[in-house]
């Protein structure tokens, strides 16, 4: 009989949108008239910009013709066009990445739960709090021990490190995954000096840099100086692009960054982790990478920003109706996300149940990210206008109600 990896059943028995599906599912059976608005799932709705289409079926095409016809991609790290690619639209930001140090991947979800295999099962991991659940889940995995920086209200939900706790591998996430907050290069400048004090790496997945609209919030951790010996960074065309039912992203592993082994010898991260991914993943298919390098095109870059230009103008409109209710919120500005303080103290889920049952509004509790979103919510931007707008009408009679 096989053992289990008993780590497993230390998981939260559902993962959090089970949950919220099967609310919903309840509320539904009981209401079937219920006109319900879903603000909850963090998954785009507009379809992809049309040069990106377009260069994906030039992509098939190929596929169908003898001597353009590609079989398994020599590397498995992607094709050198749309790592080049990459590499470009890193310098348009100010962050130095070569396309050598660019792995492409079938999105960010992927690489952030695999890239643990590099590390051993004894490393002390850091996560902010509330925070993605896919670190923490990855990580209970494997048995490793989790110990967590908080985000609150106090610090506006942009945790910082506690110089006197030693930690091994630590996840930040900026823009936030769930609370919208963004991290400063000063913050980060902190983070990568606490990295360096404690010989630890940090997994920066910047998922969400393309909804970053202030002046000097850095859009890359590699935009912070020093970055490139302490850290790898996950990005994903998910959100940028749309892609989350294309599925494409990119892990950069600078060439600098190694980490000493027990016989004392210096091991490059990078070479480590595409031995692992050689033995484990074939790699994306050459269609849909040659529709993510039409995403950085100029026309491609200039079609997403109205896709992503849509969404901010959604989010403008909830952080509005939060200022004008007097309901405090983080995210919004940089990111698709608004992350706000339940009313009268209410716990999250209580709010969740009273927002559906009484305006059929689906959002996130926060609670579901981590003990630090308990009494906070998540709203996203992802929606359709008038849907949106329609659900902040509701959400104004609520809040006036309590
Ligand atoms: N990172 C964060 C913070 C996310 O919120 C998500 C998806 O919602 C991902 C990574 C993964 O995205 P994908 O696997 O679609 O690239």
């Amino acid at each position: 009989m096989p053992q289990l990896n008993e780590n497993f059943l230390k998981l939260e028995k559902n993962y959090l949108f089970i949950n919220i599906a099967k609310k919903i599912n309840a509320f539904k059976e009981a209401n079937p008239e219920a006109d319900i608005i879903r603000m909850g799932i963090g998954d785009v709705t507009l379809p992809i910009a049309p040069v990106v289409i377009e260069a994906m079926k030039k992509g098939c095409d190929e596929m169908g013709v003898k001597e353009t016809f590609k079989g398994y991609e020599d590397s498995g790290a992607g094709y050198d066009f749309l790592r080049e690619a990459v590499s470009g639209y890193y310098k348009s930001f100010g962050a130095d990445v070569a396309p050598e140090e660019i792995r492409i991947n079938d999105g960010a979800k992927s690489d952030c739960g695999n890239i643990v295999d590099i590390f051993g099962n004894d490393n002390i991991v850091l996560v902010t709090d509330p925070a993605y659940p896919v670190y923490v889940d990855s990580n209970l995995m494997n048995g490793r021990k989790i110990i967590y920086a908080d985000s609150n209200e106090e610090n506006g939900f942009a945790a910082m490190p506690d110089f006197g706790v030693h930690a091994d591998i630590i996840y930040l996430c900026s823009p936030n995954n769930p609370t919208g907050s963004v991290y400063t290069e000063e913050q980060l400048k902190i983070w990568i000096d606490y990295a360096k004090q404690n010989n630890a790496v940090i997994i920066y997945d910047s998922a969400y840099e393309a909804f970053i609209t202030e002046d000097g919030i850095p859009r890359s951790i590699y935009c912070v100086e020093g970055a490139k010996e302490v850290a790898i960074e996950m990005c994903s065309l998910s959100k940028t692009a749309g892609f989350t039912g294309m599925r494409c992203g990119y892990t950069v592993i600078p060439n600098e960054l190694t980490v000493k082994a027990s016989d004392g010898s210096d091991v490059s991260l990078a070479q480590l982790w595409g031995r692992r991914q050689g033995s484990k993943f074939n790699g994306v298919s050459y269609p849909v990478q040659c529709a993510a390098a039409a995403v950085f095109t100029d026309e491609g870059l200039k079609q997403i920003r109205e896709n992503i230009a849509y969404y901010q103008e959604n989010a403008r409109i909830i952080a509005d109706t939060m200022t004008e209710l007097g309901v405090k919120f983080t995210g919004g500005v940089n990111s698709p996300y608004i992350w706000f303080k339940c009313p009268n103290n209410m716990g999250s889920w209580e709010f969740f149940d009273l927002m559906l049952s009484r305006i059929a509004v689906v959002g996130t509790p926060g609670e579901g990210f981590g003990k630090n979103g308990e009494g906070w919510f998540r709203l996203t931007a992802f929606g359709d206008r008038q849907r949106t707008v329609e659900a902040m009408e509701r959400f104004k009679g609520l809040i006036k109600s309590l």
